[in-house]
């Protein structure tokens, strides 16, 4: 089942989402919210969805990028970007770490403000500490496209968005890329 992705305006995208109680993530319910997330992220096509951006206030989001997508861009973008696939997954309750402060600016969109994007500044590698689709205790290291896929998911769960951090002056539609000069 495909969930509708609510647009910013909404006020669950601006809320902080509750935590979720560990013993209610084996239960058929939270599983079948994953499923759904995983199938409207697939669907949008995403490489990260949170649970308030299908209307749900909880601390829960699915990230997957996939090799084809990845295999799809130019080399050279790929490269730039330290993009590589990650398998799909699961962060519940998530708090993040920031290990290399240096910035990467580069373009960066979110399904909740459909059809534009913006150079967002994130951190180059981060540590994640999540409960998994199991309820177990993860710790994810990430550098490059990942780190910024989960910084992009867990500011999600704080109520922010990108157009909070993003350069303003290079916020535009998909068909007019920024110059990528200063
Ligand atoms: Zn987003």
């Amino acid at each position: 089942m495909i969930l509708k992705i609510v647009q910013v305006g909404e006020a669950v995208l601006r809320e902080r989402a509750a935590e979720v109680e560990p013993s209610r993530i084996k239960t058929p319910e939270f599983q079948r919210l994953i499923e759904m997330m995983r199938a409207t992220m697939l669907d949008a096509p995403g490489v990260g969805l949170a649970a308030p951006q299908v209307g749900v206030g909880l601390s829960v989001a699915v990230i997957e990028d996939r090799a084809e997508t990845i295999n799809a861009l130019a080399a050279q973008d790929a490269l730039e970007r330290d993009r590589k696939p990650v398998p799909f997954h699961v962060l519940v309750n998530p708090t993040i770490k920031v290990i290399d402060a240096a910035p990467q600016i580069f373009n960066e969109g979110c399904l909740s403000v459909a059809g534009f994007m913006a150079q967002v500044a994130r951190a180059r590698s981060v540590q994640v500490t999540a409960l998994d689709h199991t309820g177990t205790l993860v710790t994810i290291s990430a550098t490059g496209w990942y780190a910024r896929i989960l910084q992009h998911e867990i500011d999600h769960l704080h109520g922010d968005l990108y157009i909070d951090k993003m350069n303003s002056r290079t916020f535009c539609g998909p068909t007019e890329p920024p110059a990528r000069k200063p």
